[in-house]
């Protein structure tokens, strides 16, 4: 029997999809320069892509047919030698929106299996943000802002042969360096995007990540019905009214927070996230009016929470709000939960202007593909810069 080798690569739907693609694809072009076949392909469940939902796409190969042929009969991986997460934010967790609950993002690594992250963070910060896992792996951090574009645009940042570098580096069983530069060849006849990759190779590191690391937290889960407890008809229950909020200082109850989803949060397919100044909101209900997803919370005073649990990050809140700087859309790797701001801004006001400012003012560049036309052939030359210092 020979080897099989699995690699994930966990991607933000429709703004990476591009970019999963490429990876995948020439994972399988490079194993295949060393006679080894493969296969790569999306999960089932994934499709049709919605933005910024997490999705995986998967690349097979095995150092000869029957062994591949064996390990395509599952449907997907169940484990795998690499993990690659192209947004560091979904070190935090994978949810689909077909329903699987939360994720670790490292939940299919095998023991010293390695996570590629795409990032600008510290391995402690990246380490704090996943889930626990029973065993050692491996964390490599690609440094660079993860790369975001759409549906109808690449953004040719290179992120793809860099992270094909990188994986020359930690599985180099599975091909070398030179199999990667020839597939590159092959695929887009660049000697730069050859060089990127290369540079990859040379400065990855990794850090071993032990059992007692990472978030302790038990990420939410829920169990599908059984088919013999499946009724005769379909019967979909509808999300109940909500209710009044209590004030956490006076007690008093009043406002309104809808009921959500329990089985499908949201979170997870969030990369920034609105950080409310409670101070200077002048109530108008835009945010409220336009958000996709209801997610505002109506305090008893009437100001506007929006809810972090069901908060997809896609910042129309901010693009209304009429006031300056008055909801502001912030790097998800700045936060550690998701509790209520307004909850904090009721308890300690001048600590909350102090952390808020503090949120604002560090807000690192990010974006959901365009927000200004030429704004990628802006983005493009800082991250080769990037790719080329290393
Ligand atoms: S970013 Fe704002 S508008 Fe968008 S889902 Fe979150 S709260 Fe709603
Ligand atoms: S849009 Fe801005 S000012 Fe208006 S209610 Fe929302 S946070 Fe307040």
């Amino acid at each position: 029997m020979g080897r099989l080798f699995a690699i994930e690569i966990i991607y933000r739907g429709i703004y990476q999809k591009t970019l999963a693609k490429n990876i995948s694809r020439a994972i399988v072009l490079a194993a295949h320069k060393e006679g080894k076949p493969g296969i790569s392909f999306g999960r089932y469940g994934d499709s049709p892509e919605r933005n910024g939902i997490p999705a995986k796409s998967f690349a097979i190969v095995a150092t000869d047919d029957l062994t591949l042929e064996e390990g395509m009969a599952k449907y997907e991986p169940k484990e795998v030698d690499v993990t690659i997460a192209v947004d560091d934010t979904l070190c935090k967790g994978v949810e689909s929106w077909a329903w699987y609950g939360l994720q670790p993002v490292n939940r299919l690594l095998k023991p010293g299996g390695t996570l590629i992250v795409t990032s600008r963070e510290t391995p402690e910060k990246l380490i704090a943000m996943s889930h626990r896992k029973d065993h050692p792996y491996q964390l490599a951090i690609l440094k660079g802002t993860p790369s975001f574009s759409g549906l109808w645009v690449y953004k040719d940042d290179h992120t793809d042969v860099r992270i094909l570098g990188a994986i020359s580096r930690v599985l180099p069983e599975l091909f070398s360096l030179k199999s990667v530069q020839a597939a590159i060849q092959d695929e887009w006849k660049d000697p730069v995007k050859s060089e990127s990759a290369a540079r990859a190779h040379e400065r990855m590191t990794t850090v071993t990540v032990n059992p007692n690391q990472g978030n302790p937290e038990i990420p939410y889960a829920f169990e599908l019905p059984k088919w013999h407890e499946m009724g005769e008809g379909i019967a979909i229950p509808c999300i109940p009214a909500g209710g009044a909020i209590a004030d956490p200082e006076t007690h008093v109850e009043g406002g309104w927070r809808p009921d959500r989803n329990p089985t499908f949060k949201k979170f997870a397919t969030r990369t920034m996230r609105p950080v409310v100044n409670f101070d200077t909101c002048i109530k108008c209900t835009l945010c409220w009016l336009h958000c996709p997803d209801s997610c505002f919370d109506v305090t008893p005073e009437n100001l506007y929470d929006a809810n972090m649990e069901a908060c997809c990050g896609c910042g129309v809140c901010e693009a209304v709000c009429p006031v300056k700087d008055c909801v502001t859309m912030v790097n998800e790797t700045s936060f550690s939960d998701n509790s209520s701001q307004w909850e904090a801004w009721r308890k300690d006001k001048e600590g909350y202007k102090t952390w808020l400012n503090e949120k604002i003012e560090h807000r690192p560049e990010r974006s959901h593909g365009f927000r200004f036309l030429g704004q990628y052939e802006e983005q493009v030359p800082e991250m080769l810069e990037i790719a080329r210092k290393g």
